[in-house]
């Protein structure tokens, strides 16, 4: 979310989100509001023809929906996630601070005692006193061992304390880059993999092609059978993908209904052939909705594959596997199209 309206714009989205909410009987409370704002203020393309659906479909938006899309559209569970990492990062560092901190003083006050006791050691007035440095000295140095150990106990579980912060960082990093709808690298992981990969094929001078797909008429999956049922289709292409694409090769949805596969080590006719097999078994799969039973009818969809020249950038790679997928598009869809039979 990212509110840069001017005052004016912003109260009017303000009243009109109001409306809604009050129209639907949702609670406003700061989640709920901005699903209603986004929508009102129309940036969040995915909610709006969401909330659409629904409000066409004359169906009743009931708190437990105004939920759902905050969490699918809206709820930035990495950026609340981190906060909460540092906030936590924070508190270890300030305790482990006040530790040394607390028990440099301790250590030096029981240092200075030992070193009065070694100067009263050295001339003692007769044996009462002498005995008593002594025990002076043994009770400091217990101490001083105490002390010592203390620091030791709780550095080490300062120690663990990072530990698990250092599992929870990595397990952040892995969803900033997974789409929680498919399980799949979102967009922002693929563009970190083809960078990587570029990097390799070049190095290794080996080839690397990227197939791009995009559902067919996904709209009219959406509009016909509901918003819910197009995420099942999604997800289901996604896994076929993934199990179509087995080794090296790495799959990420790219944007709402289009995945990228990234072919390290495959020549251009090895990408039609992968391509190729997701599209027929695509193309032959029975769908239906699991809830009421009824067929959804054929899905397919439509590819395009490039293969990586030596030296370009990312952007040109992918833009001509998009451009070949338009292309397969424009030639009636369901097929995969190589970069080599587009225009140029
Ligand atoms: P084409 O064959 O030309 O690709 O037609 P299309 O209908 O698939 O393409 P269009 O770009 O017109 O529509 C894409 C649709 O995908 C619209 C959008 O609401 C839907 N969509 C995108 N992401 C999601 C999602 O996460 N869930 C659901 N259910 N729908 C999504
Ligand atoms: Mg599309
Ligand atoms: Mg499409």
């Amino acid at each position: 979310m990212n509110y840069s309206e001017n005052l004016e714009k912003s109260g009017e989205f303000l009243r009109l989100a109001l409306v809604h909410m009050a129209q639907h009987n949702i609670p406003v409370d700061p989640d709920n509001y901005s699903v209603w704002y986004e929508y009102v203020a129309g940036k969040n393309k995915m909610l709006s023809n969401a909330i659409d659906e629904f409000l066409n479909q004359a169906k009743p938006i009931s708190t437990e929906l105004n939920r759902y899309l905050y969490q699918r559209f809206i709820a930035d569970e990495m950026s609340a996630l981190s906060e909460k990492m540092l906030k936590e990062l924070r508190r270890v560092i300030q305790e482990m601070s006040k530790y040394i901190k607390n028990s440099g003083c301790e250590i030096d006050q029981h240092g200075e005692s030992l070193e009065k006791y070694a100067i009263k050691l050295s001339a003692p007035k007769d044996y009462q006193e002498f005995s008593k440095i002594i025990n002076s000295i043994a009770k400091e140095t217990r101490a001083l061992v105490k002390t010592s150990r203390t620091i030791k106990n709780n550095l080490e579980l300062t120690q663990k304390e990072l530990d698990i912060l250092k599992l929870k960082l990595k397990a952040t990093k892995e969803e900033a880059s997974t789409d929680t709808l498919t399980g799949l690298t979102n967009r922002r992981g693929f563009e970190a993999m083809l960078i990587k990969e570029i990097e390799s094929a070049t190095k290794t001078k080996t080839p690397l092609c990227l197939l791009m797909a995009d559902i067919d008429h996904f709209k009219k999956i959406n509009d016909t059978f509901g918003h819910l049922a197009g995420d099942s289709v999604l997800r289901i292409i996604a896994n076929t993908i993934k199990d179509y694409t087995k080794g090296k090769d790495l799959v990420s949805r790219y944007g709402g209904e289009e995945f990228m596969v990234i072919l390290p080590d495959t020549p251009l006719k090895g990408a039609v052939t992968v391509g190729e097999k997701i599209r027929r078994f695509l193309e032959s799969m029975n769908w239906k909705n699991k809830a009421s039973g009824t067929s959804l009818g054929t899905i397919t969809v439509s590819m395009g594959a490039s293969q990586y020249k030596t030296g370009e950038p990312p952007e040109t790679f992918i833009q001509r596997a998009d451009k070949a997928l338009y292309l397969s598009k424009n030639n009636g869809r369901n097929r995969v199209t190589t970069e080599t039979m587009t225009p140029n």
